[in-house]
């Protein structure tokens, strides 16, 4: 900001990533910014905390993938290290261990998928099945992450583009459906095929080491969120926690002019949304100014899903061959994974005993459960996995209930999803939810929103430098290849019978 002028005032809303990477890159450029949360602490759905008896928790366990540059970029600024090493991780079913993963960055790097294909251990399924992954690379190179791609792919369910790609009934079952209950935490049926696409691209199949993930050795606010926000607060802006936002002040039903608090108001020359699906339906309920625009009366079709993160305490030691592990087959349409924190966390390090972090995706039959019933089901699900947890004794436990907390990306539901930009002129959107062109998932594109919306707020009010952003890496040369020979023939096809079939 200019010396002399006066500083422009943004007001940002929800403190997660979107939120928090927002708040600092515009705090940094010297805008007065405000930074309003719900909860107590800052976080969002990677918050953490501790027990009355003094144990961290957090709302379930988070990695970090190989492909997130620009949180590791972040990290390396804040001079920071918050991460254990590239770890391994395993897959199981009832029936036992299904499959392991090698740290891919290590092994010789061949051309997408190859490595993925070739590298990964599967110790049940048959190569007949695993080939008949093949013909879906079409879908793959079709699917470019551009708005065409996504109005082709979003209202077919995975499940049906799994059928129409002819993947077998056991690949379906063994390794794709597992992977959207962890990815997009919901059955196949119930999952967009382009989201599916997607994710799966960004985490597994653009590049041999993307899936190659660390964690963090403590809970991510104690090793990240902490001093990321001592750091955002030496910059000036205002963390005020407990302040949830319930409507907005809008001037010649044109521009936003503060944001309304219970009984308080701050006023604001631009204000950027960082809240998930379900708060964001929220506050437009409360709010007369936002149901008075169509965009955001439509997100009521958007919906969220259930989760539910739990930590066990056992009082002997457990020997757990990998510390991340994927679970399916258990349930239906729920799939948990397990952590060894003795391995990832220093607080657990030389612990007596073991301590474990389960966390159930589509947990929705689970959360009217008691804390008792829930624990004796993680615990006979983890000795199906390992027969050792059967003897132990859980001698303390955390259960944490996410109910409608993360977002639903449903067969049709792009078309609701919000852009950075909305109607009003200065007010934008964040979150993992948010159209954004970028090609990043989660935690990635949470931060990446967030700054995306920083920079919408900087060429809006015209001061301080943008943020740069790290592009997701480029695809490899075949995959470029292809895809460029699959757009001539599209455009050829258009120009022949434009838009004749449905998308
Ligand atoms: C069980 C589970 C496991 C996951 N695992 C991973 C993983 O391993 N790796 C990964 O990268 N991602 C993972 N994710 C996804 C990741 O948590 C999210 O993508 C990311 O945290 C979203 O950040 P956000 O800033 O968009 O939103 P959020 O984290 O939801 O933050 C929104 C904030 O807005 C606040 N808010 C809501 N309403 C209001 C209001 N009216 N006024 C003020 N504040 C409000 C909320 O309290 C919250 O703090 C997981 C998610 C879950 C639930």
């Amino acid at each position: 900001m200019t010396e002399g002028s006066q500083q422009k005032r943004v007001v940002v809303v929800g403190a997660g990533w979107a939120g928090l990477g927002a708040t600092y890159h515009l705090a940094k450029q010297g805008y007065d910014v405000t930074l309003l949360e719900a909860g107590p602490y800052p976080g969002g759905l990677v918050a953490g905390w501790q027990t009355a008896a003094g144990k961290s928790v957090e709302a379930s366990i988070h990695g970090f993938w190989y492909p997130y540059r620009n949180i590791f970029a972040l990290i390396n600024e804040l001079e920071i290290n918050p991460f254990t090493t590239w770890t391994r991780s395993a897959q199981y079913s009832p029936a036992g261990l299904e499959v392991e993963s090698p740290i891919f960055q290590d092994l010789p790097r061949l051309p997408t998928p190859l490595g993925t294909f070739i590298y990964t251990q599967f110790q049940r399924l048959p190569l007949i099945d695993r080939l008949s992954a093949l013909p879906l690379l079409y879908a793959v190179v079709d699917f470019d992450n551009s708005d065409a791609a996504w109005r082709r792919y979003d209202f077919v369910t995975a499940r049906e583009l799994f059928k129409e790609f002819g993947v077998s009934a056991r690949l379906y079952k063994e390794a794709f459906e597992p992977m959207l209950l962890v990815g997009l935490f919901a059955p196949g049926e119930q999952c967009s095929a382009a989201a599916t696409i997607g994710m799966l691209y960004y985490f597994i199949l653009a590049h041999q080491p993307d899936f190659d993930v660390v964690w963090c050795r403590g809970t991510v606010g104690e090793k990240i969120f902490r001093p990321w926000v001592e750091r955002i607060e030496k910059t000036g802006a205002k963390l005020l926690s407990k302040r949830r936002v319930t409507d907005i002040i809008v001037e010649n039903n044109q521009k936003v002019t503060g944001v309304v608090c219970g009984d308080e108001v701050f006023d604001a020359d631009a204000v950027i949304f960082a809240v998930g699906v379900s708060g964001m339906k929220k506050i437009v309920s409360t709010s007369p100014n936002l149901q008075s625009r169509e965009e955001f009366r439509n997100l009521s079709n958007l919906g969220a899903i259930d989760v539910l993160a739990t930590r066990l305490w056992f009082d002997r030691k457990i020997e757990i061959p990998r510390p991340s592990n994927a679970c399916f087959g258990f349930d239906d349409t729920t799939g948990w994974t397990f952590f060894d924190l003795n391995a990832l966390h220093d607080e657990y390090r030389d612990e007596p005993g073991t301590v474990i972090e389960v966390d159930f995706y589509h947990a929705n039959q689970f959360l009217s459960l008691s804390d008792a019933e829930i624990v004796g089901i993680v615990q006979g699900y983890l000795a199906t996995c390992l027969p050792a947890f059967r003897e132990a004794k859980v001698i303390d436990s955390s259960v944490i209930r996410l109910p409608q907390a993360v977002t639903h990306f449903a067969p049709g539901s792009y078309r609701y999803m919000l852009p950075v930009k909305t109607s009003f002129k200065n007010v934008f959107m964040s979150g993992d939810w948010i159209v954004s062109r970028h090609g990043s998932w989660s935690q990635e594109k949470a931060f990446v929103t967030g700054l995306e919306a920083a920079n919408s707020v900087i060429s809006y009010l015209g001061e301080g430098k943008l943020a740069e952003i790290l592009a997701v890496e480029e695809d490899e040369v075949h995959i470029q290849a292809a895809r460029n020979l699959n757009q001539t023939v599209r455009d050829l096809g258009k120009s022949i019978l434009p838009e004749f079939w449905l998308p």
